[in-house]
């Protein structure tokens, strides 16, 4: 035998799956709410004005592309301190978090991941029930066992928040806790204000170890509302990991720009978290890649960039709701048996919509309407020129 020859097929990952699947259908109506990408009512995934504006202006500066620092663009991060803590946060002024920039959220998640693996071997992690399935994945890839905690409830379409809680309540100390900052995928269901105050307590007082994902700022109630949990558990004190990406807020995708920072108790204990956190980038990839940085830096350090950026991610925000709204007023029409009035509560790109998996599959197979096993839709794929016939099919396979 050779080295290859006892190599088993991986699994196909199921999300990129969809859209393979959906690439190779013939149909010109067909639909693919599968993926997890803002497109535009004209089912476009868009390059946003303030990002054109911004490499222009690199452009024209034509910069040599020199190694960035280890830990990425020093403007780079710190414009993500100031969005992600708020620039007059106690954390930020005192030295406490430190940021490195990231190969997207997904590299700050493993940077995290590697980080905690070499300070912190034995820690349980605990994600949500369901969560990204890449969050799983990216912490048994470092070598942790990975477990759930109670999130989703069917019944309710909301949040399990008693058996999240009660499952909080037992973690061993030092347990780490992954929470979707805002925007909850797969589900959209998000915790409340008051939630959270009992989460930050409890997490606080059992001395678990919270890693918040925010992948969607700006996606759910607005940039500032979104940032809310980050800076309430940054208030509560130390250890917390934030993990943030611009694939979406940006519309960045490819260029994979993200960020991971650290809260310390002090700018002593930071500076040497720092340190370690360089060494783990150091022997991953050396140093990140330039240009998204670049990117996002100069649009969040401009203010006319900057309000451009606002306004065009309102504008994504805006659109989903209106594809929320028009999906709920459409399905009322087309199912009044049914009721999906909980899809307006739910935040950001995407829907559990309690589509069984037979009835994803005959939406697939008879309509050319692509979903994720789950029933999760992107709603951010909706727009107003295939709605109609993704209303029609789901009404006919309910
Ligand atoms: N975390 C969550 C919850 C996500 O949904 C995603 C992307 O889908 C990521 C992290 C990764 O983001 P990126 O594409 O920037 O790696």
């Amino acid at each position: 035998s050779t080295l290859f020859s006892a190599i088993d097929m991986a699994p196909r990952d199921p999300i990129l799956g969809v859209t393979e699947a959906f690439n190779a259908d013939t149909n010109p109506s067909k639909v693919n709410l599968g993926v997890g990408v803002y497109y535009d009512d004209n089912g476009k995934v868009p390059l946003l004005a303030c990002v054109q504006k911004a490499e222009a202006l690199l452009m024209e500066k034509a910069a040599p592309r020199t190694y960035l620092p280890i830990e990425g663009l020093a403007a780079y991060d710190r414009a993500v301190q100031d969005l992600v803590f708020g620039a007059d946060s106690a954390v930020v002024r005192e030295k406490r978090a430190i940021t490195a920039q990231a190969i997207g959220g997904t590299g700050a998640l493993k940077l995290g991941a590697d980080f905690l693996k070499r300070f912190s071997p034995d820690a349980q992690i605990y994600i949500s029930d369901p969560s990204w399935e890449n969050h799983r994945a990216l912490f048994e890839s470092a070598g942790f066992q990975v477990n759930t905690y109670p999130y989703y409830d069917a019944n309710t379409r909301g949040v399990n928040f008693d058996g999240m809680l009660q499952a909080l309540q037992t973690m061993p100390a030092g347990s780490v806790v992954v929470l979707h900052a805002c925007c909850h995928n797969p589900t959209g269901a998000d915790l409340s204000d008051a939630q959270w105050t009992q989460i930050i307590e409890v997490v606080t007082s059992r001395g678990l170890i919270p890693f918040l994902d925010m992948a969607y700022q700006g996606f759910g109630e607005g940039i500032e509302a979104d940032g809310q949990v980050v800076r309430r558990f940054a208030d509560a004190g130390g250890p917390l990991f934030v993990s943030n990406s611009f694939s979406k807020s940006f519309s960045l995708y490819g260029e994979r720009v993200g960020a991971l920072s650290i809260v310390a108790a002090s700018a002593e204990e930071a500076a040497r978290v720092m340190s370690q956190l360089k060494r783990v980038i150091r022997t991953n990839y050396s140093n990140p890649p330039s240009h998204g940085g670049q990117v996002v830096a100069t649009v969040l350090s401009t203010p006319e960039l900057r309000q451009l950026w606002e306004d065009e991610l309102a504008g994504m925000r805006v659109r989903i709701r209106e594809m929320r709204a028009a999906f709920v007023a459409g399905l009322k029409e087309a199912a009044p048996n049914h009721n999906f009035d909980f899809v307006m509560q739910q935040r950001g790109m995407f829907s559990y919509s309690g589509l069984s998996k037979e009835q994803v599959t005959v939406l697939r197979e008879q309509h050319s309407v692509y979903a994720v096993d789950t029933g999760r839709i992107c709603v951010a794929a909706l727009n107003s020129k295939n709605i109609g016939h993704v209303l029609s099919a789901i009404a006919q396979v309910l």
